[in-house]
């Protein structure tokens, strides 16, 4: 290990002893990916409602501990040496989804999975958010990612957002102009803890949402691989699609080891049960390489990596 990661550890160690029992140590973090490979995070705190956050942002005031917040870690790879800071994981009330159906609004804790806030709101007839189906995080995750598909984005039912920053343990209420909401991307810095997030549908019948809802489900089922993977592991780059680009470049079906990019969608990359999250890594840095080589092109990760700068 690194002195920088010899330090995190040691800022991770005072933070134990200030969190006591909130936290737990060396707690598996890459089982908590969609990878589900990966190795563990110096402490874990399941956050079980907002008091729990204000504990969290005392300690990271006072220690200095660098702070992680995990969705359903469906965008996010941990390296296999572990993260050496806190993770944060929402549960509890933050979990809580109301569907408002005269009012056409679906009121989100942060940990809500972006398929169940699918499912239900077209159950009770509200459309809009159908797409939400086919994207396996959380409500947080897809705020902070502005996640979307089948030309949809977070960023068009969104109305607002309830955030609670754990470096300065201040509170802010953003619209979607305030979260600089672009192609997967926001302003959330890391650290910073959707909380809760509001979304405008409109009222319909359920009968249409959910056969919608289950049309999304099976292009998803013939599109894209299942197993291990985190979905799309670059971002397109202006006016092209990066799965073109990586299979110009020769590297469908490229190995590295236990990862390999997916023979079915060139923009994933899947590994081997009982994989080595390094293993990926590596071979988002081969895939990245080739392509430049090949097309001028730098492709960008969408994927996130525990532990590494945005
Ligand atoms: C099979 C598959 C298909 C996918 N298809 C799509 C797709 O069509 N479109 C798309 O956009 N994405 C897709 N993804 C990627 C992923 O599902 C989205 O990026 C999702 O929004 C990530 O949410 P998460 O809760 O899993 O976040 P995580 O992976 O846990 O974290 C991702 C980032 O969000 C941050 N984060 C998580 N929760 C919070 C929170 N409460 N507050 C603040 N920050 C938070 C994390 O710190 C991290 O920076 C796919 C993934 C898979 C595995």
């Amino acid at each position: 290990m690194n002195g920088a990661g010899i330090d995190a550890r040691a800022r991770a160690v005072h933070a134990a002893e200030l969190l006591g029992e909130l936290a737990r140590r060396d707690e598996p973090l890459g089982a908590r990916t969609t990878y589900r490979a990966g190795g563990n995070a110096a402490l874990l705190v399941v956050a079980t409602g907002e008091g729990v956050l204000h504990a969290v942002s005392d300690v990271v005031a006072r220690s200095g501990v660098d702070v992680l917040v995990v969705g359903c870690g469906s965008n996010l790879l941990v390296p296999d040496r572990g993260y050496p800071g806190l993770a944060l994981v929402l549960a509890g009330p933050l979990e809580r989804l109301d569907v408002d159906v005269p009012r056409g609004e679906l009121v989100a804790g942060g940990a809500v999975p972006y398929p169940v806030l699918a499912r239900r709101s077209a159950a009770a007839g509200l459309r809009g958010m159908e797409w939400a189906v086919g994207i396996p995080g959380s409500v947080g995750g897809a705020v902070s990612m502005n996640a979307g598909g089948h030309g949809a984005a977070t960023a068009d039912r969104l109305v607002g957002a309830r955030l609670f920053d754990l470096r300065t343990g201040a509170s802010r209420t953003a619209g979607p102009g305030d979260l600089a909401l672009a192609y997967r991307s926001s302003n959330v810095a890391a650290g910073e803890v959707v909380v809760e997030a509001v979304f405008a549908c409109e009222i319909g019948d359920p009968a249409d949402a959910t056969d919608e809802v289950a049309s999304i489900v099976r292009w998803r089922r013939a599109h894209q691989p299942g197993g291990r993977n985190a979905g799309s592991v670059f971002t397109n780059p202006p006016g092209d699609s990066a799965g073109r680009l990586v299979e110009l470049a020769g590297m469908k079906g490229a190995r590295v080891r236990s990862a390999q990019v997916s023979t079915k969608h060139a923009n994933f990359i899947q590994l081997d049960a009982g994989g080595a999250a390094d293993d990926v890594l590596e071979l988002v840095e081969v895939v990245r390489a080739a392509v430049a080589a090949r097309t001028g092109v730098e492709l960008a990760t969408e994927l996130r990596v525990a532990g590494r700068d945005r």
